[in-house]
């Protein structure tokens, strides 16, 4: 029998790096071939009806420096990389016949319009070609975890304690070996600029409290830096609520919003930590947050579209107003509360919110305006660097009272200006 020639296309999204890759991993296993693919796909780039564009400028600089970065470390493994503005569903097929690819990979996305996508690209499929999909986004792999998706609790913390009990993280898949020079395809593609999406040039805000860089080898610096080399780790638990400055929390929600790093990488850098340098409430307060972090992208998985929904999850219905006017003060920080205000500047300029100003925000935004939370989710997904469609959609959610809070609450503005801003510090910084 005749050998066939296995040839891999891996199809990226939200996985954008090489390490602790499974599609990699396996691809490079099982395939004399291998190439890599990303498409800018103009759907997500469209300004949808309330004004704003559905990736706004910050996040697409950080996914330009991202590829660029992983370019580069595809290049040293002697892997392409094709890089395309069109729908992925239109580019993709074309290749796959041209190349005469063999095998398919690509990490599952669950959610409506990442779903849409790839089920109109795997219908455009010949049958010849092997489909590789899996899940490689969570920290607890679906496999693992001791509860049918169907049945995950709507308490973060049953689920919490039933992972903790019953469920390992799994290593880390090990590096590729390289490939030999001929796996080189002849052209190079490139990476589109700010100026190409009508974007203007970015200049890093003074104040900003996330001042990285995208990219894989960028995201392991931030890591090394917050654990190794400063050893804040050690007193994450106490700072974790800050407002300023780059260290009171990792900062590392961007890198693993677009999979520049995996979930794995830093449990298990975690526990390097705790054996080398200090176990303590705050190392482990780093694991109860990517389990969070878990939490939603498993109520998503388990929800589907109902988290999109103006009733959520509890299909609890409120009297929702969708005003411009009042969407507009909350966007350019002019509504009555100065805290709430500041941190929406801050969004605005940085691509940035701390968590403490996230909940406060989102809050006002709903409970208090009592504007329809979709929208203001919309603007955070447009705004946000790490933008995370089950971190993002699932948190506004919680806060707006149709999610997973067992408690129905609404922050007091004031009252937690004074805990975590008293000295108005934070409002100075963004409203003077
Ligand atoms: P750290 O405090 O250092 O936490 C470590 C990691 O744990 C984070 O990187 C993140 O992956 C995870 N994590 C921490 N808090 C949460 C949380 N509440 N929910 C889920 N995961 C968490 N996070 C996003 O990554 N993308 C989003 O689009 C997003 N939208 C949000 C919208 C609202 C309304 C709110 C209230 C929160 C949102 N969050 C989102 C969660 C949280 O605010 C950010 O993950 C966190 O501020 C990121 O900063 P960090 O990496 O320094 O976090």
């Amino acid at each position: 029998m005749q050998h066939v020639k296995r040839k891999a296309l891996i199809w990226l999204r939200n996985d954008l790096r090489l390490e602790d890759h499974y599609a990699f991993h396996n691809a490079a296993k099982k395939c004399e071939r291998i190439v890599a693919y990303y498409a800018f796909d103009p759907k997500q780039f469209i300004v949808i009806p309330w004004g704003f564009k559905k990736t706004g400028k910050f996040r697409f600089q950080f996914l330009i420096e991202t590829l660029k970065q992983l370019k580069e470390e595809l290049a040293k493994k002697n892997i392409s990389i094709i890089i395309e503005c069109q729908s992925p569903e239109i580019g993709i097929p074309k290749w796959i016949d041209t190349m005469g690819i063999t095998d398919f990979y690509f990490q599952k996305e669950w959610t409506h319009e990442e779903q849409n996508v790839s089920n109109r690209l795997r219908s455009k499929l010949s049958d010849d070609v092997l489909v590789h999909s899996f899940y490689d986004q969570f920290l607890f792999h679906p496999e693992d975890i001791p509860v049918e998706v169907e049945n995950i609790p709507e308490v973060f913390t049953i689920f919490r304690k039933q992972c903790e009990k019953n469920c390992k993280v799994r290593h880390c898949h090990p590096e590729i070996s390289c490939f030999p020079k001929e796996n080189i395809l002849n052209q190079d593609f490139k990476i589109p600029a700010l100026a190409d999406y009508g974007f203007e040039d970015i200049k890093l805000h003074p104040n900003s409290a996330f001042p990285f860089k995208g990219g894989c080898k960028a995201g392991r610096d931030r890591l090394n830096k917050y654990f190794w080399e400063t050893k804040k780790l050690t007193y994450y638990k106490q700072t974790r609520n800050g407002l300023i400055g780059k260290d009171y929390s990792s900062k590392l929600s961007a890198w693993l919003a677009n999979g520049s790093i995996s979930a794995r990488q830093i449990y298990w850098e975690v526990m390097k930590y705790e054996k080398e340098i200090k176990k303590n409430q705050s190392t482990y307060w780093m694991i109860f947050e990517l389990i969070w972090r878990d939490y939603f992208k498993y109520i998503s998985l388990k929800h589907g579209d109902k988290i999109f929904q103006l009733e959520g999850i509890l299909t609890k219905k409120y009297n929702w107003i969708t005003d411009k006017s009042k969407l507009y003060s909350w966007i350019n920080g002019t509504t009555s509360e100065p805290f709430v205000n500041a941190n929406m500047i801050e969004i605005k300029k940085t691509g940035w919110m701390s968590n403490r100003g996230r909940q406060n925000v989102a809050s006002f935004f709903a409970r208090e305006l009592l504007m329809d939370w979709r929208i203001g989710a919309a603007y955070f997904e447009s705004q946000l660097i790490d933008y995370d469609v089950h971190s993002n959609y699932g948190n506004w959610m919680y806060v707006s009272g149709v999610g997973n809070d067992p408690r129905d609450r609404k922050f007091d503005i004031s009252w937690q200006a004074q805990k975590y801003d008293s000295q108005y510090k934070f409002q100075n910084l963004w409203l003077k």
